[in-house]
């Protein structure tokens, strides 16, 4: 089983060894104290709602698409990154893959206010190309770490290759790590096939139900009898 990239647990042994820097490592994450978990992420919204930290910052980006859904969410969906429905609306996963990720949601049994959904990158990559690497370090150690510290979900999942290889390295192959669980943290990683992929192949939602019921058994929440 290949290991979770080195760095997630590096940045994190990083971060934590910051005096100032972030939000999960101030006084409010002691154990004991009272967390408010929505406030924080409300805070890196403020803090990067200018964002400019990677070229993506002026490649035609309308806004900064941030993670939505529960600051509690035992699982978090993370996808590659904005394209232009979720660029003009603000909000990830909402147009043809993204209706296809609610019906998976909603096929677990959930809604996407119960999940946590969020992309690698949080500004759409001109033409839809895929983020590079730089790009997504960037956004990764400044955004997505800290939703993942302030969320801790219990699950994290990771949508096509390009989630995958951000989180995992660039030489991860999808075929490799799909659908077992990779200890990240105190999460634990799955990788499963992206939307926008099942759109152009639908054989292959039976793998990504599979994997979603692996997930809600992980839980321990029942498996429901449809499959999207
Ligand atoms: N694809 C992604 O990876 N993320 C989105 O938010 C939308 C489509």
């Amino acid at each position: 089983m290949p290991k979770a990239r080195k760095s997630i647990e590096d940045y994190i042994n990083y971060l934590k060894s910051q005096p100032n820097g972030f939000l999960y490592n101030d006084d409010n994450h002691q154990e004991g104290k009272p967390v408010n978990k929505q406030q924080e992420l409300d805070d890196i919204k403020k803090k990067f709602a200018d964002c400019s930290r990677c070229p993506l910052a002026t490649q035609g980006r309308n806004q900064v698409v941030f993670g939505i859904g529960n600051p509690n969410a035992e699982i978090m969906f993370i996808g590659e990154g904005p394209g232009r429905d979720e660029d003009l609306k603000g909000e990830p996963f909402v147009g043809r893959a993204g209706k296809l990720l609610t019906k998976i949601i909603e096929a677990m049994g959930l809604t996407r206010e119960e999940v946590y959904i969020s992309n690698t990158v949080k500004c759409r990559p001109p033409n839809n190309r895929t983020p590079l690497p730089s790009e997504s370090d960037t956004c990764i150690n400044h955004i997505l770490m800290k939703e993942i510290s302030i969320i801790k979900p219990k699950v994290i999942c990771a949508l096509g290759a390009t989630a995958a290889q951000a989180l995992l390295g660039p030489d991860t192959r999808l075929s490799d790590v799909r659908g077992s669980f990779l200890p990240v943290g105190k999460s634990k990683l799955l990788v499963t096939y992206h939307p926008a992929y099942l759109l152009r192949n639908p054989p292959a939602k039976k793998f990504v139900w599979e994997d979603m019921l692996k997930i809600l058994s992980l839980l321990g929440k029942k498996p429901p009898q449809r499959q999207p």
